[in-house]
């Protein structure tokens, strides 16, 4: 009795340290010890990722946009300096500005405010994805990667520039912005169009493109993104007088379109390598398998190399990298199960390398299709942007701090496959450079998905980097 009373108090006891014991390191883990500029990062990252900036009724964009501005107000931002303007209240974008002493053109920082939607029922139970929720090493919610810490890099590296009284060789603007992913209001196209002298710059630094890559607990590499392929759809189209099913004859709508399709499903337009995919293939060759790297360089001496494009054209990513693309990816025909189809229709999705011509590529399609019965029509206005020249200032900075801060890894300049408000600004005639700023594991890609996580040291290391990073800029 006696031994197992002990034996019931001891145990206990255990019970009792272990859980004061777990739950010391629980809240320790939790709560390290912040410094200053990490405690303003955080509280400006939880109060943006908790105002919901999605495009639905919910969302306010103009709302962290005031937030963000009120933040620089409290921080001695003169009022003439910060505007929260836009086409819609909802959609009110923020600029701000820190004078410079010298003469030289601005540099322009951004990132967009809004987030895509995200249902808390899609997401595990205990993550509202509107609350900034740390867990584990992690920070989660909708915006924690794309794209609201860069929004907080940039906010609290304004702040604190501002607050030590920093006066940069030449102005610094600061631009957060409404419906980068979708709505029509998008910030950066509206700005440029009704307030071309509040953003002009030399160039500009984009938080939302670029890749700082984490793989297998290493870190790989600093991409900085010059380039985005562009996007244009193409209308086919087969025409055709049509009758009854029951008497058919050779020409069908149906079957020209989709003879036409595959041809264009066995087409690859010509490998064409820019400075951008140029300098990827040779420097990120030292981290791919021998066969690969051999095969990288190959495709750098001779883009003619059929050998080598076919065995990379297995990924297709090296394969968007090295060609304009055209896929099927709608199609449309008939009206009646016993009708002859009067009309067949596909969509073409082209992603076009940057300085490809829209006509050169028009022209291509038709020869492809190889039937004038097939029209092609130009969706819309495509908008078609050029690849920003490789910034030799912003490499050799980059490359400084990649030694300092990350190991000396590789810095690669990167041309997106998909697309970014850098787009407009490079249409605009501003270059921009997608700096991301913090490390993502190439492997945990949660963007628009569930779940939004970045990792909480990563966060608190990409708080440093921009500060020092845009410092070095200006200085
Ligand atoms: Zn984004």
């Amino acid at each position: 009795m006696k031994n197992a009373f002990v034996g019931k108090l001891v145990c206990s006891s255990l019970v009792l340290l272990s859980f004061i014991f777990t739950a010391g390191v629980v809240s320790f883990a939790q709560q390290p010890a912040l410094t200053a500029p990490q405690q303003l990062a955080r509280d400006i990252f939880k109060e943006l990722i908790e105002i919901n900036t999605t495009d639905t009724p919910a969302g306010d964009v103009g709302k962290a946009a005031e937030a963000m501005a009120a933040r620089l107000m409290a921080a001695g931002f003169p009022a003439d300096d910060i505007r929260v303007i836009g086409p819609l209240r909802n959609k009110r974008n923020l600029v701000a500005r820190i004078h410079g002493k010298g003469p030289g053109k601005p540099i322009l920082f951004l990132a967009h405010l809004d987030v895509v939607e995200a249902l808390a029922k899609d997401w595990s139970p205990n993550l509202d994805p509107f609350k900034l929720n740390e867990v584990d090493g992690f920070f989660y919610g909708r915006g924690t990667t794309d794209i609201k810490e860069g929004d907080t890099f940039l906010i609290t590296t304004f702040i604190r520039l501002k607050q030590e009284g920093f006066v940069p060789s030449r102005d610094l603007i600061l631009m957060l912005t409404a419906d980068e992913e979708g709505g029509d209001s998008n910030g950066v196209q509206w700005l440029l169009k009704e307030h071309r002298d509040l953003i002009d710059a030399e160039y500009a630094v984009n938080t939302d493109a670029g890749d700082f890559e984490w793989q297998k607990g290493k870190r790989l590499l600093l991409g900085m993104e010059t380039s985005e392929k562009n996007y244009v759809d193409f209308t086919l189209e087969v025409k055709s007088n049509g009758g009854h099913s029951s008497r058919p004859g050779k020409d069908n709508a149906i079957n020209r379109l989709a003879a036409g399709l595959v041809r264009l499903g066995e087409f690859d337009f010509p490998v064409d390598l820019n400075e951008t995919t140029r300098a990827f293939f040779e420097r990120t060759a030292s981290l791919q398998d021998a066969a690969t790297a051999a095969d990288f360089r190959a495709i750098v001496k001779n883009p003619a190399d059929k050998a080598a494009a076919a065995r990379l054209a297995r990924s297709t990513y090296f394969n968007a990298l090295m060609r304009t693309t055209c896929v099927a990816t709608l199609l449309e025909g008939g009206h009646a199960h016993n009708a002859l189809p009067q009309s067949a229709k596909a969509n073409v999705n082209c992603r076009m390398l940057p300085d490809a011509k829209l006509a050169d590529v028009e022209n291509t399609l038709k020869k492809v299709l190889a039937d004038d019965r097939i029209s092609i029509t130009v969706v819309g206005d495509p908008g078609t942007a050029p690849a920003s020249p490789l910034h030799p200032v912003l490499m050799k900075k980059l490359e400084e701090f990649s030694k300092r801060l990350y190991g000396g890894i590789p810095v690669v300049p990167v041309m997106d496959t998909g697309a970014s408000d850098g787009k407009y600004l490079r249409i605009g005639g501003i270059p921009t450079y997608g700096v991301r700023g913090v490390f993502m594991d190439v492997d945990d890609e949660r963007a628009h998905g569930k779940d939004e996580r970045v990792g909480v040291k990563d966060f608190y290391d990409g708080v440093e980097f921009y500060y020092l990073f845009v410092k070095s800029l200006a200085e």
